[in-house]
């Protein structure tokens, strides 16, 4: 009978109300008729039927069909706005600030209606119907208003991207909205995808039960020819260059998008092309083109130091190194500088007129790769008298400017963007007829060892060079430059990247979504579900580690009592560290003894990997530090690393000792980030002074380790005692050999351990791994450091069994400062080693 009867709740389907009032717009006619050329608008009522009749629908329509700009504006004339808000979700910050003041243009409302927010930024009112946000905002607010109840229709742009937020949205909203319905006040989910690739979202019978419908906008693309380069160049920054030039002098008009893969590339390729091609304010370039008459003198030596560059990449700083002192020459030699007005010309770079080669067969009428240093571009520079009209667009650039790129270039000038893969989805720039596209991307990778996490560049996927490709096409028959082989289009660049949430280690995942209320996280309907098992054990390792704790709760559906894991004070504490989780309760337990310094060191070590090449023996250890093990000789090498820096001895000094020069390097970087988060969380200590760091002393040392054991107190390992080695085996086999948890084969200390000298009975180990081949296999384990047994039921108690308080024998004090250490009797871990 009870099936029946939920059947018959079933069926009846929810209340979809829709407004049934229409807003009026007094639109701009130039604005309306820029719109009408913009295939979405064909497809308004379409999308408004599905909008009205369901609760979720995915539109997915090539870059430049209008959606992000135009479906908002759909939903506030059919009244969606008017009681409540719309919703927008962008992953980038500057696609939301630019998208709301289009809107709010093509309106013809204020800021104060069609308004932003996202982290540290907003102009959102009371009077706000349409609200841009990143989607990290939003994920904010339904932790303080779960059901969302401020909106009428969530719009999630770019799902595409899959940035880690919008997965989670995506998530919750599935859950939401069916929520918002049954309440009869209902929320409406629009997915927008720059690609028709949705099935992640309708194949998802997790996520969603029945599959949204889907509306595909076509839009006209024009065909774009795909030039590879012959050859791949590792200095893409100066192919990029070379390939610009080639076009601008050249091939015929239309814009040129250049992609690279930060901020400071786009400023330094910016630099490079004005200086070459430089507009000037006095010039009338409509005459000076048709008239052919002499042109403007590429001016080399305009004086400005580039003071913006602060730049992180090698690569860059040394061609920037270059350049200044080829300017520096330059502008010895010329004396007089012309007087011009130059606005609109921050920062002209000479690079080194060396480096301006290139001579091209241009069988194919098209261009070619260059032939790197042979030849010269430098003549074809000069004659040109086009002046560039050349601007940057990333992600932090101001408002102001990155709207630049949507206003047409002066007369005369050919249009230039050098731009982030911002371009790629996230804004169309108009008029590009030339891509660039150096194939490179910034990306965030994560070492699931060690929780390090840094930007590398890397190749991007296929459908990024596609997407990329495709900005060539919006105009007129285009063409993109691929700076790369062929074979390299085929053999290094994926498809797609994973979605960012499951490239990132997932103990930081669990912790993430616990501190945003979200509790089962094994049950949570991600659109592409990172690893289960793994989830499991992450939940289970926090446990253990005391940044997550059971709690008992009611489960209203299943009528019956449930556990969950919640967070824990400490677990918020450490959540405010971007580290692995265990690092950052070892930040969060050091505020004492004047620790954090060494913490900080500590722990930036452990997240570089391999610092040291070659044995231990260059450090040798001694005294109270050698327990320390080898985060101790991490720390000695680390601190020598900074006197010699100061010295200006690094290169020398690492080389001496075995140190790899970058990841010292690195390591640095690591601790001054750490260093002025903490003094920003931690008023009145300063922990960056002294980065050489006196050695610790005795009570330190110790200190170390029971941080050290804190946050690594899932792998301890201890001795295998002689007497257990099996009759027949070799003993000696058996010296450096330890019990590490469940695993049933010895473990040894890694060869380059500074723990061989001692052999301590109990230590905690950062890493586990398995070495040579076939009979020769073992397993090792590094960064070793000695830990005391009775520190066990006070750091990692969730693995004590512990018995009565001891009264016989009697407490054990600890040595400096009398605290008691051991109430207990009883045993650690699954195997049950007694604690003595
Ligand atoms: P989609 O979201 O489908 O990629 P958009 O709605 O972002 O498309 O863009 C639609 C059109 O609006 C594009 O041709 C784009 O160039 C234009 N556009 C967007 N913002 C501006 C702006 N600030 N000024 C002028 N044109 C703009
Ligand atoms: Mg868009």
């Amino acid at each position: 009978i009870s099936k029946s009867v939920k059947d018959k709740v079933k069926i009846k389907k929810p209340l979809l109300e829709h407004p049934t009032v229409h807003v009026n717009v007094k639109r701009d006619p130039k604005v309306q008729v820029a719109r009408l050329k913009l295939p979405v608008l064909g497809e308004e009522q379409r999308i408004m039927e599905l909008v009205n009749e369901n609760q979720f629908l995915i539109v997915a329509g090539e870059t430049g069909s209008g959606k992000t700009t135009q479906i908002p504006q759909f939903l506030y004339e059919a009244g969606y706005a008017e009681k409540k808000m719309v919703a927008v979700t962008e992953p980038r910050r500057v696609a939301t600030v630019a998208m709301s003041a289009r809107v709010a243009h093509e309106l013809a409302l204020t800021n104060k209606e069609v308004s932003y927010l996202m982290r540290f930024e907003g102009n959102t009112t009371k009077d706000t119907k349409i609200k841009f946000m990143t989607d990290g905002v939003l994920l904010k607010e339904i932790q303080s208003d779960f059901l969302l109840s401020k909106y009428s229709v969530v719009i999630i742009d770019e799902a595409h991207e899959r940035s880690v937020y919008t997965d989670i949205l995506l998530g919750l909203l599935s859950r939401i909205v069916p929520l918002r319905c049954k309440r009869g006040s209902p929320l409406r989910l629009i997915i927008m995808s720059a690609t028709l690739r949705v099935e992640d979202f309708t194949e998802n019978t997790r996520l969603f039960k029945q599959p949204p419908p889907v509306i595909k906008i076509e839009s006209r693309q024009f065909p774009v020819t795909v030039h590879f380069n012959k050859n791949t160049y590792k200095d893409y920054l100066k192919e990029a260059f070379r390939k610009t030039v080639k076009i601008h002098t050249r091939l015929p008009e239309g814009g040129i998008l250049i992609f690279v893969t930060g901020q400071q590339e786009v400023r330094y390729l910016l630099r490079k092309l004005k200086s070459c091609f430089p507009y000037r304010k006095d010039v009338d370039y409509s005459k000076l083109i048709t008239k052919n008459t002499k042109g403007v003198e590429v001016d080399t030596a305009l004086d400005s130091e580039p003071d913006d560059i602060n730049s992180d990449d090698d690569e860059v700083e040394k061609e920037m190194k270059r350049a200044r002192k080829a300017r520096r020459k330059a502008k010895k030699k010329v004396k007089a500088l012309p007087k011009i007005n130059l606005d609109d010309y921050d920062m002209p770079e000479d690079d080194g007129q060396a480096d301006l080669v290139g001579n091209d067969d241009d069988s194919e009428g098209h261009l070619s790769d260059s032939d790197a240093e042979e030849d010269s571009l430098m003549p074809e520079i000069k004659s040109c008298r086009q002046p560039l009209w050349v601007l940057p667009l990333y992600s932090m650039l101001n408002s102001n400017k990155q709207a630049r790129v949507f206003e047409p270039p002066p007369v005369g000038a050919r249009l230039c963007v050098v731009s982030t893969d911002v371009a790629e989805t996230s804004l169309t720039i108009p008029a590009i007829k030339y891509v660039v596209d150096t194939g490179k991307k910034k990306m965030k990778v994560h070492d699931h060892v060690t929780g390090a996490s840094a930007w590398r560049v890397v190749w991007t996927s296929q459908a990024s060079a596609g997407q990329r490709a495709g900005r060539a096409g919006r105009v007129c028959a285009g063409h993109v430059y691929r700076l790369y082989s062929s074979a390299v289009y085929q053999h290094d660049c994926p498809p797609q990247h994973a979605p960012d949430l499951c490239r990132r280690p997932v103990d930081d995942l669990v912790l993430m979504m616990k501190c945003m209320g979200i509790d089962k996280v094994v049950n949570f309907p991600f659109p592409t579900a990172p690893d289960r098992l793994q989830l499991r054990l992450a939940e289970k390792r926090l446990e253990t580690l005391g940044i997550l704790e059971r709690h008992d709760s009611k489960n209203a559906s299943r009528n019956c009592q449930e556990e969950i894991l919640k967070v824990t004070p400490l677990g918020k504490a450490v959540s405010a560290f971007p580290l692995l989780p265990r690092y950052g309760k070892m930040l969060a337990l050091s505020h004492q003894q004047a620790l954090l310094p060494y913490t900080i060191a500590l722990v930036a070590a452990l997240t570089v990997p391999e610092v040291m090449s070659g044995k231990a023996d260059n450090w040798p250890a001694t005294g109270h530090t050698l327990l320390l093990g080898d985060p101790g000789v991490l720390l000695r090498a680390v601190g020598a690393a900074e006197y010699a820096h100061r010295k200006g001895e690094e290169q020398l000094f690492c080389a001496k000792y075995g140190l790899r020069e970058k990841a010292i390097k690195e390591i640095r970087k690591i601790r001054k980030q750490l260093a002025s988060e903490i003094n920003l969380s931690v008023a009145g200590v300063d922990v960056s002074v002294d980065p050489e760091m006196k050695p610790p002393d005795e009570k330190q040392a110790r200190l170390l380790r029971q941080l050290v054991l804190s946050g690594l107190g899932d792998q301890v390992g201890r001795k295998i005692g002689l007497d257990e080695v099996k009759e027949g085996e070799d003993k000696r086999k058996f010296k450096y050999a330890y019990h590490c948890g469940d695993l049933e084969e010895p473990v040894h200390l890694h060869s380059a351990s500074v723990l061989r000298k001692t052999i301590p009975e109990w230590v905690v180990y950062q890493q586990l791994y398995e070495t040579g081949a076939e009979e020769r296999r073992k397993m090792v384990m590094s960064n070793v450091t000695a830990i005391e047994p009775e520190w066990l039921p006070v750091y990692v108690p969730q693995l004590c069994n512990l018995g009565e308080p001891l009264s016989d024998p009697e407490p054990r004090y600890e040595d400096v400062t009398g605290k008691v250490l051991c109430h207990y009797k009883g045993t650690f871990g699954k195997a049950g080693w007694e604690l003595p």
